[in-house]
């Protein structure tokens, strides 16, 4: 197992003018979080929120905890209505806050009982105004959350074995998985096991509560490669090893934001058995060598582009793991695979499951339980959240595939979406987000009914992300579409909410971040008709079998 703390004696020497790496020496926090973190363990804050805050009310709410350690129990102050996006970057933290809270419940590998679908919405209801939001990393988040009530809802999740432990802050986040481990037909191989294991080991541990940053995991048997190891921190990807018998080949350093980098490869095979204490030692590496002077480059992915995957290997198989890896193969990826698992599938014991899609993720809780009542009035208890901020249903009979899509389909869950509805997604956006600039959950939905309408029968793949600022929440990098939310100038002059336009990104086999063209920025208000104009001007000039996707 890594250390429980970074050991001296290390391969790398100290440079001159340091990056705040533990291991090397660097212990005196280099800023306001490192020192926030220091001073005490984020984990701590749930006995205060339980005995102090949630009694006293939000005004007895130390300001650290507040805005630091909440996050470590998925808790971020939502940002105060009314406060325009100019504003974002001049007002002072606390005058964006709201008295409530976005609460971020994490739901490692997607997998949702119906039992748990249900605990989740009667406290959206019940706490949330109804709020519920599927993202892209398979959370649920809810809103308008009230310090008081913090309590009774981990109680009522907890109850039913969810939690928000480690769903936000310097942590292992969610660990994301493929919606269809152990029943896809073509699946490498079914890592819920180890996902599992992950999780139970190190999740909520004070071995890896105080990390750099955040640090994002995906373990994934799933033949379309559906978590996107390409953009984690840290990826296991199934493929059949040297043998023939199933594993993962291990990458680290992927990210978006604004710096996005591919993960890279460290050319290593991981047996099942491993996964948890290499996922471990990745981390460890991650806690003692990451760099901690400045938050904007804090990342693993800064750390692993300086080092290179070679070097990255010969530490953690050096001084943390104790042993060689084997070399492994790369896995294979088709080109034009769709990730997003929508629709209706033959599982492998041959029963159906059933993908479908809202609006850019937004549910409610009210739709989170008709959803439970659905699942399991057609014999499901197992849900899905996906990659995509969509939902699928597992195990249905061959005799109830149209009736469950009947019903899913009179909730307005689509279970055959237009494209528009099928590949769009959004971020939180301006509604809540304290970092936005601009409006996305709304402006997404609405671009979707606009695109149907106006362009019924365009069925290419072509992904549409929203964001509603520089960071990547959802993605703009890798999408076909990528629209990064900022101020704008309209035709008269006015500063207004608006979009820069990157285009041509992708995963997979042609994995590419999307270029931003100069000065091709849209206004909020002319968006659907700079998609529209895109996507006609597309279908004319493109040539034989060319699809949008880069
Ligand atoms: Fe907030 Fe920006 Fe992330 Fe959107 S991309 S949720 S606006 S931080």
């Amino acid at each position: 197992m890594p250390p429980a703390s970074a050991s001296t004696g290390r391969t790398t020497s100290r440079p001159r003018r340091g990056e705040g790496q533990w291991a090397l020496g660097y212990r005196e926090p280099l800023n306001k979080n490192e020192e926030n973190k220091k001073n005490d363990d984020g984990l701590n804050v749930r006995q205060r929120i339980i005995d102090v805050y949630s009694r006293a009310g939000f005004d007895s709410i130390d300001p650290a905890d507040l805005r630091g350690r909440f996050r470590w129990y998925g808790l971020y102050t939502q940002r105060a209505p009314g406060i325009d996006g100019g504003k974002t970057a001049v007002l002072e933290p606390e005058e964006l806050d709201d008295r409530y809270f976005m609460l971020r419940v994490r739901i490692d590998g997607g997998q949702l009982s119906v039992a748990q679908l249900r605990a989740v919405a009667e406290v959206s209801t019940a706490y949330g105004r109804d709020t519920a939001d599927i993202t892209d990393r398979q959370n649920v988040q809810l809103h308008w959350v009230r310090i008081e009530d913090v309590p009774a809802i981990w109680e009522r999740l907890e109850a039913v074995g969810l939690s928000t432990t480690e769903a936000c802050g310097d942590t292992p986040r969610v660990i994301l998985g493929c919606p269809l481990a152990g029943i896809a037909e073509d699946e490498v191989i079914d890592a819920s096991e180890q996902i599992r294991q992950v999780h139970d080991d190190h999740i909520g541990s004070p071995l890896f509560s105080n990390l750099p940053r955040k640090f994002k995991s995906s373990i994934s048997g799933c033949s379309t490669y559906c978590t996107n190891h390409e953009i984690n921190d840290v990826a296991f990807a199934g493929v059949l090893g040297p043998d023939g018998t199933p594993g993962y080949d291990l990458f680290v350093g992927g990210g978006l934001s604004t710096n996005p980098m591919f993960a890279q490869r460290l050319g290593a095979f991981v047996r099942p058995d491993q996964v948890s204490e290499v996922w471990a030692a990745v981390c460890a590496v991650f806690r003692d060598y990451g760099y901690r002077r400045l938050r904007h480059r804090a990342r693993i992915k800064f750390l692993v582009k300086d080092w290179g995957a070679a070097k990255f290997r010969e530490v953690l198989e050096k001084e943390y793991l104790g042993y060689a890896l084997p070399d492994g193969p790369a896995p294979e990826l088709d080109p034009g695979t769709r990730r997003d698992h929508v629709g209706v599938h033959r599982q492998r014991d041959g029963r159906y499951y059933v993908g479908f899609a809202p609006r850019v993720g937004r549910v409610s809780g009210t739709k989170l339980s008709r959803i439970a009542d659905i699942a399991e009035a057609h014999g499901s208890d197992r849900i899905r959240t996906t990659a995509d901020q969509k939902l699928v249903i597992l195990d249905v009979a061959e005799d109830r595939v149209d009736s469950i899509t009947a019903a899913l389909e009179a909730e307005d869950l689509r279970v055959r979406p237009s494209v528009f509805r099928r590949q769009t997604m959004a971020c939180t956006g301006i509604e809540f987000c304290k970092l936005a600039i601009v409006e996305t959950k709304a402006r997404g939905a609405d671009l979707i009914d606009e695109l149907e309408r106006r362009l019924p029968e365009f069925s290419e793949p072509v992904t549409i992300n929203l964001n509603g600022c520089p960071n990547s929440c959802a993605r703009i990098q890798v999408a076909d579409i990528g629209l990064k939310g900022q101020l704008v100038t309209d035709a008269e002059g006015r500063q207004v909410e608006g979009y820069q336009v990157h285009l041509g990104g992708g995963l997979g086999l042609n994995s590419a971040f999307g270029r931003k063209v100069r000065g091709l920025k849209t206004t909020a208000e002319e968006l659907p008709d700079y998609v529209e104009r895109l996507l006609r001007r597309f279908l004319d000039q493109r040539a034989d079998g060319e699809v949008f996707a880069a």
